[in-house]
C-alpha cells in the first residue's frame, strides 16, 4: 500500500469553470485519485477555489459588489459542478476561510523566522486618475521577453513572471490611463537563495514529464529572482507582520499554502486532527496535477517554499498538462473564448465530457475542442462500441436468463478472449499510474472491441435456439468483460461505470471496490437494462445567442446615404477581420461626427443586404427607440469580442435578420442584458451612449 496525495490547481472563484481546467487538472487529477482508492492505496485528494488576487476583485468592479459575493457565488457553483461532473476529493476548500488564512500566516511567520522574508522598497505602477496602486491585473501591457500579452504579473505567452521592468507600454486596466511608478515598501520571500537546493532535488526527476522538467530547468537557468509576497490590497490574507496592516500577501504565496490547509481542515472534519501528517510528513508521494501556465508555481516557488519551512513533502512528480485550445484558440474567460462546465453540462452527459477529454487529453501537446470531432467521438465510439457491446450483452442474458448464468462448456477461445481483454485491463492500470491517461481510455474502449469481436463470432441469439448451456457459457464470458469493463472505466467515467454496477444487480458502490475484484463473478440477478449513453446532435449545445459574431468596430468615416433621409453610410474597422461598409438608420440622432472614431458593436456574421442600393455587411447595435442610443465599446479593441458571460460563441459564417431578431436583447438599468446575463468586453460591461429607460430592444 502507498500513501498518495493529489494536490488540484485551485480554480479561480471569479468565473464559471472550463474546459480548459477540467482538461488541464482537475480530470486527470481525479481518474488518478480514483483509480489509487480502487488499488487501496491511501488517497488524499485536495484543491479548492482560489478566491483572492486581482481577477475576482476586477470582476467585482465590473459587476458593482463586493468581492465576496463574487468568490461565494462562484465557490458554490464550482462545488456544484465538481459533484455533477464526479470529481471526487477528500476536500475542496476555499482560500477565504478562516482556517486557511491561519495556516497561510502560521506558513509566513515560520519563514519569516526562518530568515527566508526581508522588507524592500519597490517601484510599483500607481494610477493618478484612480488614486491607488495597481497591482498584478489592474495592469496590463507587453511582455518585454517575448512581446506576447503581459497580464500584470505574467505573460499569457510566454509564461514568464514578470517584474514591472519587464512590463512595457504599460495601462491601468480600471481606466486605461498610464500609470506611472510609484515607491512602495513590500515583503520578499529569498527565492533566489533556492536556485542550487532546487537543482540539486530536481535531479532525480528523470521520470517527469519532458515538458515540465524542461520549463523548469531553463526557468532556474535564466536565474531565480526574490519575489514580493506582499500587495496593496485590501483583499486578501492579512500579513502578520507589524507594518503591513494595510497590505495583503500576495495570491501566489497564499493560494499554494491551501495544498496543505486543505490537508489539515480534512483531518480536522475527519475528527483525527494529525491525520494530515500521514501525507505530509511521513512518507507519501505528492502529486500535483495543474495546466502549463501553473508549472512554476508548483516545480520552483512550492518546492522552495517547503524548503524554506522545513519538515513537510516535496513535489513527486507535476504531470502538467498542455492546453486544450477551442477551434485552434486558446481558452481566456477575458477574452470571451471558452466552453464553460454550466453550460456543457446542460446538454451533455458529464461522462461524455469526460471521455472526449481523455481521449483527447493535452498530455504532450495542445490539442483542440472540436464540436464535430466530440459528436463523431460520442456516436462513432462511446455509444457505437462502448454502449452498445454492454447493452446487448446485458439486455440479451436479462431477457434470457434473468441473471448472470453460469459457466457450463468452456471453449478455448473463451480463455483466449478474457486473456486478451484482462491484458488490456490491467495495462489501463499501468497507463493510469504512469499518467497516461489518454492511453488508457484508449485500452478500455479496447477491451469493448474484444467484447462486440466475441460476441459477433458466437452469435448467442443462435445459440439460444441451438444450445442453451454454450449460449450461457458465452454470456457469461461476457458478462465477465462488461464487469472488467466497469472496473476499468470507473476512473475515467465514473458515473456510468455505477449504472453498469447497478444493472449487473449490485446494490453499493464500485467505487468501494477494488481493482483486484474485477474478475470475480456470481450469478446476481441483472437489473432492467437501459441504455448507457445515446447519441448526440450538435444543434442542442447552442443557446441562439452563441450564433452571434458580435465584435469591437471602429468607426472610420461616416457618409450621407444618396437615396435615404434617415441612413448613413458607414465604414468600420473591424481589426483583424478586415474593413466593413455598413448602412445604419441613426442619422436623426447622431452628427457625422460624433460618430467618426467611436468604437461600437458590430453584429458582423449578419447576412448582407441591400439597402436603398448600398449593400451592407453587418449591423451597428442600438437600442430599439427608433435607434436613438448606440452601444459604446471605448476601451476595447478592433475585432475583439463582444459576449455574455457563460455562453461560447460559435458562430456559423451568416445568421438572417430573422435569427437575430428572436434573440431577445434589452436595456436594464444602463446595462445590455440578454436572459438576466450581462453583455460584456473583456474591460467589462458594454455601455448605451445615454440614458435609455429599462426593456428596450437592442437592434
Ligand atoms: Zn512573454
Ligand atoms: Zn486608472
Amino acid at each position: 500500500m502507498e500513501r498518495i496525495f493529489i494536490g488540484v490547481a485551485w480554480p479561480y472563484a471569479n468565473g464559471s469553470l472550463h474546459l480548459g481546467t477540467l482538461a488541464g487538472a482537475l480530470l486527470p487529477g481525479d481518474i488518478f485519485g480514483r483509480y489509487h482508492r480502487m488499488k487501496g492505496n491511501e488517497v488524499l485528494m485536495v484543491s479548492g477555489s482560489d478566491e483572492h488576487g486581482t481577477p475576482i476583485t476586477i470582476t467585482a468592479e465590473k459587476e458593482g459588489v463586493e468581492p465576496k459575493e463574487i468568490a461565494d457565488k462562484y465557490h458554490e457553483e464550482h462545488k456544484r459542478n465538481l459533484d455533477e461532473l464526479g470529481i471526487k476529493f477528500e476536500n475542496f476548500s476555499r482560500t477565504s476561510n478562516e482556517f486557511h488564512k491561519k495556516v497561510v500566516k502560521d506558513f509566513l511567520v515560520k519563514l519569516y523566522d526562518n530568515g527566508y522574508i526581508y522588507p524592500k522598497k519597490v517601484q510599483s505602477f500607481y494610477c493618478e486618475k484612480c488614486k491607488r496602486f495597481l497591482p498584478d491585473r489592474y495592469v496590463e501591457g507587453v511582455c518585454i521577453h517575448c512581446g506576447g500579452r503581459a497580464r500584470g504579473d505574467q505573460c499569457e505567452e510566454c509564461g514568464r513572471t514578470l517584474d514591472v521592468d519587464e512590463i512595457k507600454e504599460p495601462k491601468c486596466k480600471i481606466c486605461g490611463s498610464i500609470p506611472f511608478l510609484k515607491e512602495t515598501e513590500h515583503l520578499f520571500f529569498k527565492l533566489s537563495y533556492f536556485e542550487e537546493k532546487l537543482m540539486e532535488w530536481l535531479k532525480d526527476k528523470n521520470y517527469w514529464r519532458d515538458n515540465v522538467i524542461n520549463f523548469t530547468i531553463n526557468f532556474i537557468k535564466s536565474g531565480l529572482k526574490d519575489r514580493a509576497i506582499t500587495r496593496d490590497l485590501e483583499w486578501g490574507v492579512e500579513v502578520p507582520i507589524e507594518g503591513y496592516e494595510n497590505k495583503r500577501i500576495y495570491v501566489w504565496f497564499e493560494a499554494v499554502i491551501g495544498y496543505l490547509h486543505a490537508s489539515m481542515e480534512w483531518a480536522e472534519k475527519t475528527g483525527k486532527k494529525d491525520e494530515w501528517k500521514k501525507w505530509w510528513v511521513e512518507e507519501a508521494k505528492h502529486y500535483y496535477f495543474l495546466a502549463k501556465d501553473n508549472i512554476p508555481f508548483h516545480t520552483i516557488i512550492w518546492p522552495s517554499m517547503l524548503m524554506a519551512h522545513g519538515g513537510l513533502n516535496l513535489p513527486y512528480d507535476v504531470p502538467a498538462n498542455e492546453y486544450l485550445t477551442l477551434s485552434g484558440e486558446q481558452f481566456s474567460k477575458s477574452r470571451g473564448v471558452g466552453i464553460w462546465i454550466p453550460d456543457i453540462l446542460k446538454n451533455f452527459n458529464a461522462d461524455a465530457v469526460r471521455y472526449y477529454l481523455s481521449i483527447n487529453m493535452p498530455e504532450k501537446r495542445d490539442t483542440d475542442w472540436k464540436w464535430e470531432d466530440f459528436m463523431a467521438k460520442v456516436n462513432n465510439e462511446l455509444v457505437a462500441i462502448y454502449g452498445n457491446f454492454i447493452h446487448r450483452v446485458l439486455t440479451f442474458s436479462y431477457k434470457n436468463f434473468r441473471k448472470i448464468p453460469p459457466y457450463l462448456k468452456r471453449s478455448e477461445r473463451d480463455s483466449e478472449i478474457i486473456e486478451e481483454v484482462k491484458k488490456n485491463f490491467e495495462e489501463v492500470g499501468e497507463c493510469i499510474e504512469k499518467c497516461h491517461f489518454k492511453e488508457g481510455m484508449k485500452k478500455v474502449m479496447r477491451m469493448a472491441q474484444i467484447g462486440n469481436q466475441y460476441i459477433n463470432e458466437n452469435e448467442p441469439w443462435k445459440l439460444i435456439n441451438e444450445d442453451v448451456e454454450r449460449c450461457k457459457s458465452v454470456m457469461h464470458t461476457c458478462i465477465k468483460i462488461v464487469k472488467m469493463l466497469a472496473f476499468a472505466s470507473a476512473p475515467y467515467m465514473p458515473k456510468t461505470a455505477e449504472k453498469i454496477w447497478r444493472m449487473l444487480g449490485y446494490k453499493d458502490s464500485i467505487h468501494e471496490h477494488r481493482w483486484s475484484e474485477a474478475e470475480e463473478i456470481n450469478e446476481n440477478e441483472i437489473e432492467k437494462p437501459l441504455p448507457l449513453f445515446r447519441k448526440i446532435e450538435m444543434k442542442e449545445q447552442r443557446d441562439p445567442f452563441s450564433l452571434l459574431d458580435l465584435r469591437v468596430a471602429k468607426i472610420i468615416n461616416v457618409e450621407d446615404h444618396p437615396n435615404a433621409d434617415k441612413l448613413y453610410i458607414m465604414d468600420v474597422d473591424v481589426g483583424k477581420a478586415g474593413k466593413r461598409r455598413i448602412v445604419a438608420g441613426i442619422k436623426k440622432w447622431y452628427k457625422k461626427e460624433d460618430l467618426t472614431g467611436k468604437k461600437i458593436v458590430l453584429l458582423a456574421n449578419l447576412e448582407p443586404a441591400k439597402i436603398r442600393g448600398v449593400e451592407s455587411d453587418g449591423m451597428l447595435l442600438a437600442v430599439d427607440k427608433n435607434g436613438e442610443a448606440i452601444l459604446l465599446v471605448p476601451n476595447a479593441e478592433e475585432g475583439e469580442r463582444v459576449y455574455v458571460d457563460g455562453i461560447t460563441p460559435s458562430p456559423p459564417e451568416r445568421v438572417s435578420y430573422d435569427e437575430f431578431k428572436n434573440i431577445k436583447i434589452v436595456t436594464k438599468n444602463g446595462l445590455i442584458e440578454y436572459n438576466g446575463k450581462i453583455l460584456m468586453d473583456k474591460n467589462g460591461a458594454i455601455k448605451i451612449d445615454h440614458y435609455v429607460e429599462d426593456g428596450y430592444n437592442v437592434r
